[in-house]
């Protein structure tokens, strides 16, 4: 039987909520089950605000307009990333400024991105990779040092923590996205999390086409009109009933990610305790929400094999970005620094099927292929 890589998890309820919205007769932005995303995701995660996008992407491009980034500010962020976290600064001038993976871990590393700390930095942005967090007091903290603005890129990251805070609670931003590879889906879709005060009415701007039209519906003003530079950020509440059935079940969705992560974890580490591959790496500081399982392989020819190997006993196996200082759209932008790291992991790196449907004997027969490759590789 054919193992896909990902297969998105319906729980039953969502075609029943969408139903309601459908009978309620509204379902442009901001209805009832908007309204109850947003209330979910504040209540079980202390967030001051949230809103709903329809991607991560978008929320992005929110807090890059939020941030008021124009031409020559420089943001700072992981090369080994997707390309979401690059392209909403991109769009409003900004210079991208990348910095290298830990050498045991994809997430940035805080030593290189200290040094590239200039006047015009504008931004951090972190991402949280694999929904491991990256070491948010030490990225406040320099943060706060030089006046600069911190952006968690979540996308991955939902129900993970930090020392016990939950992630996208910490920086001044933060986006998740619901695309149907992440833990909780809604095909396409995504949140902006807002933890300051100052950028809560403006964000509400932004999203709604630069005008004031949710003061309006609150019955704070009395007509709404055109005040700032916006675009259309918010989902349908098709969508958003879509996306709170997921919500409902987020501890069941997340209980049996984590078994399977568990279970590739135990079955493949003789294969780490034999230096044959890396196994992923969860940070002291950090909680695993089983986001994803990977393996980073000695070489790009070890990888290349395994995926065909893998492939010849019906599994697909995945590797993941090429890192975005040496796409063909930034190469000839970059500075020209080695990120080493950051171009490890673009060739080694390999991800495992991960879906809340995947059955432990399937993680068993996975784990076997990959076992067996080593044993004849090394024997
Ligand atoms: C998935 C992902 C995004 C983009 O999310 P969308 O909702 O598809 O826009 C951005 N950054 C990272 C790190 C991601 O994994």
């Amino acid at each position: 039987m054919q193992i896909p890589f990902n297969k998105p998890y319906f729980t039953g309820k969502e075609a029943v909520f969408i139903k309601e919205a459908l009978a309620s007769g509204k379902i442009g932005g901001d209805g009832i089950y908007t309204k109850k995303c947003h209330s979910f995701f504040e209540d079980k995660y202390r967030f001051k605000k949230v809103l709903l996008t329809t991607s991560c992407t978008d929320a992005l491009e929110m807090a890059a307009i939020l941030l008021d980034i124009r031409d020559g500010d420089e943001v700072i962020m992981p090369s080994y990333t997707f390309v979401s976290t690059a392209n909403p600064f991109i769009l409003r001038g900004a210079r991208i400024v990348f910095s290298d993976s830990l050498p045991n871990h994809p997430n940035m590393d805080i030593n290189a991105l200290k040094k590239l700390i200039t006047k015009k930095t504008k931004v951090i942005v972190p991402v949280h990779y694999a929904g491991m967090a990256c070491d948010m007091d030490e990225i406040m903290e320099i943060a706060n040092q030089h006046n600069i603005f911190v952006v968690e890129d979540a996308a991955q990251a939902i129900d993970s923590y930090y020392k016990n805070r939950p992630l996208g609670s910490i920086g001044h931003l933060a986006a998740f996205s619901f695309h149907e590879t992440k833990n909780v889906v809604s095909g396409e879709g995504g949140m902006l999390v807002i933890n300051n005060d100052q950028f809560i009415e403006r964000a509400e701007i932004i999203r709604e086409k630069g005008t004031n039209r949710s003061k309006f519906f609150r019955g704070e003003v009395d007509k709404y009109g055109w005040v700032d530079i916006g675009s259309s950020f918010l989902p349908s509440d098709i969508l958003a009933a879509f996306l709170y059935a997921q919500c409902l079940s987020l501890d069941v969705i997340q209980n049996g990610r984590k078994e399977i992560w568990n279970a590739y974890y135990e079955k493949l580490r003789h294969l780490q305790d034999k230096k044959l591959v890396q196994l992923p790496q969860l940070p002291l500081f950090s909680a695993n929400n089983a986001h994803m399982f990977y393996l980073v392989c000695k070489n790009l020819k070890e990888r290349t094999e395994l995926i065909q190997t893998l492939k010849d006993n019906n599994i697909t196996s995945v590797f993941h970005y090429i890192s975005l200082h040496s796409s063909s759209y930034f190469e000839k932008k970059h500075d020209g620094r080695d990120l080493p790291n950051a171009d490890n992991y673009t060739n080694c790196l390999l991800r495992l099927p991960l879906y809340y449907e995947l059955d432990l004997d399937s993680v068993n027969r996975i784990c076997d292929v990959i076992s067996n490759y080593y044993l004849r590789i090394s024997s």
